[in-house]
């Protein structure tokens, strides 16, 4: 199915800055339309007390839930701590091939780790972010290639490693 649109839908309290850069800057890499859709993803069903972080598998399956085909990319933005149960946390989550994508901005500004604050960082940080699970939405898997932004990120330092492109092998794949 040949995808149409990518709908960013904020989930729960997210700077209105992270959002608007995120439209005005994927549909440059991706070819594809972008804009902003409200809609009610209930975060506290993803909430775990014991780890005091969300599911994002649970954001997941409630962002994949609001459209019926895969034509449509749903990208869910988020300030809240996502974790899957094998890892402490993740920068995002996505359906491989699939319609939902997440990414998290919580990890994503200086100041988590202590720094001062670098808003034009951060926002490269949540595009790379951001294009890398809608890759994986594309059913693009992860690249050997440092530099792609398919590259595997665990840590902020390789978030930082690597680009904001696809590189060409990746890019072959897209839509
Ligand atoms: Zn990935
Ligand atoms: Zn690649």
């Amino acid at each position: 199915m040949t995808p149409v649109r990518i709908d960013i839908v904020p989930v729960g309290r997210i700077a209105a800055a992270v959002v608007e850069y995120l439209q005005l800057v994927l549909p440059e890499t991706l070819n594809l339309p972008c804009r902003l859709r409200h809609a009610t993803i209930d975060i506290r069903r993803a909430y775990d007390d014991r780890r005091r972080q969300y599911r994002s598998r649970e954001i997941l399956t409630q962002l994949a839930d609001l459209d019926e085909a895969d034509e449509v990319k749903i990208l869910g933005v988020t300030d809240v701590d996502l974790f899957i149960p094998v890892l402490t946390f993740v920068f995002g989550e996505a359906q491989l091939g699939g319609r939902a994508a997440v990414v998290s901005v919580h990890r994503l500004r200086q100041e988590f780790y202590g720094l001062p604050p670098d808003e034009k960082l951060f926002l490269e940080r949540c595009e790379k972010e951001a294009l890398h699970e809608l890759g994986h939405t594309f059913g693009l898997v992860h690249c050997r290639r440092l530099g792609c932004v398919m590259h595997f990120s665990n840590s902020i330092a390789e978030v930082d490693l690597k680009s904001s492109t696809f590189c060409p092998s990746c890019a072959r794949r897209l839509p």
